[in-house]
């Protein structure tokens, strides 16, 4: 018999690869879609940071790096930790991945063994499942919105096995745009150290919080040691496609993020990481820009959602808005289908954010105002009609 590995039969691809399709299909056939299904940026790649690249290209730098990255961009990374999430590390304390994905792949096969569980606020990114799931762990799903009414602690406990090794901690969190407050991380956090957890935090979009603050878990007491975080570039600079990000941990879990990182790619392009690099010397003032027009963006949505009696509640962080679609159909695969195929409506089902998203849509809103509110028309006269 021809077969692959046994691991791999117990995950798949994502439903979004088959929405991208259909909208493609559409698209092709001469239809106008309005598209709320993706997770990029609404803006390109900052021109410096393409320069950077240009010039990483002609000036032949172009060769194997060290395959945890380049020193002068982990040496401006360990700053940015320091003033920005308030993490004390150090250069050997910063490895380059490809993406925020592949650090947290990385994370998951450095602290999990068969066997062992993970707790994982739900709904969650769908693809921290699968990784989970190739590391031959299982995942136990915590209700976000159950847990945050009944409070983390007690709800925490509540799920908890005596085999739970790690907690996944995404915060603003894809898909629900929930920003977990100082309070909620000092609970997670004292929650992890009671139960010798290891917190893999998730902090793609650190940058993107509208109300109260971003609150790096790993800079609380006693959290370094015990909390491998990822970081991207492709939220906050535009550089989805790049493919960079990185990986922060203490000893021992570096070394084993670096023998992850090395067996799998042996790190990212030398120019990509010169690219990065530029990246982190834009001033802040770009970002803080940025982040007001999300903040408009995410208004505008919000209002017409729930003008079209799609209940939503206003995302504190991230690009989403999560409205419930029960009114249109209580399935929300029924409920996507139904506004993509009626009012060529493009969003992803709740479900597939775990089971706990089930009645709800993900609208992503890194699109134009105008894309908004040409959907928001659609949508209207479909749920009118
Ligand atoms: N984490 C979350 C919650 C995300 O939504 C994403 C991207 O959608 C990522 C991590 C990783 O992004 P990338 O691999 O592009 O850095």
């Amino acid at each position: 018999e021809i077969r692959v590995a046994k691991r791999l039969d117990e995950v798949g691809f994502s439903d979004i690869v088959q929405i991208r399709n259909r909208v493609l299909e559409l698209r092709t056939a001469g239809q106008v879609v309005h598209a709320f299904h993706g997770g990029e940026p609404f803006f390109e790649t900052p021109e410096a940071i393409k320069y950077a690249m240009m010039r990483a290209l002609v000036e032949n730098r172009t060769k194997y790096a060290e395959s945890s990255g380049i020193a002068p961009l982990r040496e401006a990374i360990a700053d940015k930790l320091k003033t920005k999430n308030s993490l004390d590390a150090g250069i050997e304390d910063v490895m380059i991945t490809a993406g925020g994905a592949h650090a947290l792949y990385a994370a998951f096969q450095s602290v999990l063994d068969p066997g062992d569980d993970v707790l994982l606020f739900s709904p969650y990114w769908t693809p921290i499942r699968d990784m989970i799931t190739v590391a031959e762990a299982r995942p136990l799903l915590i209700p976000t919105a159950t847990a945050r009414r009944n409070g983390l602690t007690k709800t925490l406990e509540h799920f908890t096995t005596p085999k739970a090794r790690a907690i996944y901690y995404n915060t603003p969190q894809n898909p629900s745009g929930v920003v977990f407050s100082r309070a909620e991380a000092e609970e997670v956090a004292a929650f992890a150290r009671a139960h010798n957890l290891i917190v893999i935090a998730d902090e793609a979009y650190e940058d993107l919080v509208y109300e109260g603050e971003h609150v790096s878990i790993a800079s609380l007491p006693g959290m370094a040691e015990r909390t491998i975080t990822a970081y991207t570039f492709s939220k906050t600079y535009g550089m989805t496609g790049w493919r960079i990000g990185y990986a922060v941990a203490k000893e021992p879990f570096m070394t084993a993020v670096r023998k992850i990182v090395l067996y799998s790619s042996n790190g990212v392009s030398t120019p990509t990481q010169w690219a990065a690099l530029k990246a982190l010397a834009l001033s802040r003032s770009m970002i803080d820009a940025r982040r007001e027009e999300y903040r408009q963006r995410r208004d505008l949505l919000v209002k017409g959602l729930n003008e079209a009696g799609l209940e939503c509640e206003t995302p504190e962080g991230a690009f989403y808005a999560f409205p419930s679609v029960t009114k249109i159909h209580k399935d929300s695969r029924r409920a996507a289908a139904l506004l993509l195929d009626k009012a060529h409506v493009v969003t992803v089902p709740g479900v597939v954010f775990g089971a706990q998203g089930e009645g709800h849509l993900r609208f992503g809103y890194a699109v134009s105002p105008e894309s908004i509110e040409a959907g928001l028309e659609a949508l209207h006269r479909f749920v009118k009609g």
